[in-house]
């Protein structure tokens, strides 16, 4: 039952969520990567993008059909990278022909987190390559659809409980109605719900770097060397203060970009640069646990060296750490 609640938690009681706000899925994110990553991955995207996507722009019949499922037993995917198409995303190649009233989906589609059990796939696909991005089009593909393939999932260096994997589509055939939202639109709700999830993300490197610093500390306050407490030595405190500190302005960045998203306004750079700034805290918090705890916290024997794996991919998904900052330099552009 408690993972129901935490798969559903702003969608409405009448569909079976809980109808919380946005601000309480950044805090179980951040609560659930405080032990691991890959499950608050799971539960930031199904909430801040597939669950929220829907909500937002479904029509009555596509949220009847999916988000009492989605509510209670499945999971869902947004599929917008290609292997050609990163940071550059808009320049996907997967096509979706109309067919009388139906379309018909080729191409691929790669890095797609929790494919291997989701059953609804948000598929991102050009209807008019002539027309550039403002062909892009949202569908709603179901896993068992025929000509659809799910490939196995990347062996990656972090948040490996997350599967990550290759989608093709061979004359994958699906109706006008599963179309989400309007034709060619895909583009903006593609990177409105990326500006929206980067919080998400930013809440899992917050989450993930405390949950790190709350293991190791209690370890160096035992640990002795020369005779006292590790934790004694002044020159392990400043570097622990001065993680505390980046920890904290990291917590108040993520909550005020999601305080700024709920209250309606302007949130787009404080997304940005909360992401950005905590995935830079989350590699460096959970290195220099790993020093603090010295050779055993090198070891598979502790949980610290995964939360240092596990960092890695703030700095990717979601719009590298590159993009974060082009965005956050384009903000800045425009107010002065
Ligand atoms: C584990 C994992 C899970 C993922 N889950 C999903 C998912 O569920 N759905 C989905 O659609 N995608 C997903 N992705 C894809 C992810 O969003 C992309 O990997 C990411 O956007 C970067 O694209 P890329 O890997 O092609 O890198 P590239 O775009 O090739 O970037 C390579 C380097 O070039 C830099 N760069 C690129 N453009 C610029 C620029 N304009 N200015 C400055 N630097 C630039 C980047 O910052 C980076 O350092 C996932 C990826 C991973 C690894």
């Amino acid at each position: 039952m408690l993972i129901y609640v935490l798969m559903s938690i702003g969608i409405d009681p009448e569909y079976g969520g809980t109808g919380a706000s946005f601000f309480c899925s950044i805090i179980v994110i951040e609560e659930l990567a405080k032990v691991d990553a890959s499950v608050a991955l799971l539960c930031d995207i199904q909430n801040t993008i597939v669950n929220n996507l829907l909500k937002k722009l479904g029509t009555e019949e596509q949220k009847a059909t999916y988000l009492p499922k989605l509510a209670t037993e499945k999971l869902g995917s947004f599929c917008l990278s290609e292997a050609g198409a990163g940071s550059d995303s808009f320049a996907l190649k997967t096509r979706a022909d109309k067919n009388g009233n139906d379309y018909i989906i080729n191409g691929s589609k790669m890095w797609i987190s929790n494919a291997e059990h989701a059953e609804l796939f948000l598929v991102f696909a050009n209807v008019d390559p002539t027309s550039g991005y403002r062909g892009i089009t949202c569908f709603l593909v179901d896993r068992d659809t025929e000509g659809f393939h799910i490939g196995k999932p990347e062996k990656k260096m972090g948040i490996r409980a997350s599967s990550t994997c290759q989608l093709t589509f061979e004359n994958v055939k699906v109706p006008e109605t599963s179309v989400l939202g309007k034709v060619g639109h895909g583009y903006k709700y593609a990177i409105g719900s990326l500006n929206e999830g980067r919080i998400g993300i930013s809440a899992q490197m917050l989450g993930l770097a405390q949950g790190c610093f709350d293991y190791t500390i209690p370890y160096i306050k035992e640990r002795i060397q020369f005779g006292k407490r590790v934790f004694d030595f002044q020159g392990l405190q400043h570097q622990v203060a001065q993680v505390a500190t980046q920890l904290e302005a990291a917590r108040l960045l993520t909550y005020n970009a999601a305080r700024l998203l709920e209250a309606g306004k302007p949130f787009i750079k404080e997304a940005s640069m909360a992401k950005y700034y905590t995935s830079e805290v989350a590699g460096l918090t959970t290195s220099k646990c790993i020093e603090w705890m010295g050779g055993v916290g090198y070891t598979k024997d502790y949980p610290v060296e995964k939360f240092f794996r596990d960092a890695k991919i703030g700095t990717i998904y979601e719009g590298t750490s590159n993009i974060q900052l082009n965005t956050i330099a384009k903000h800045i552009d425009a107010e002065y």
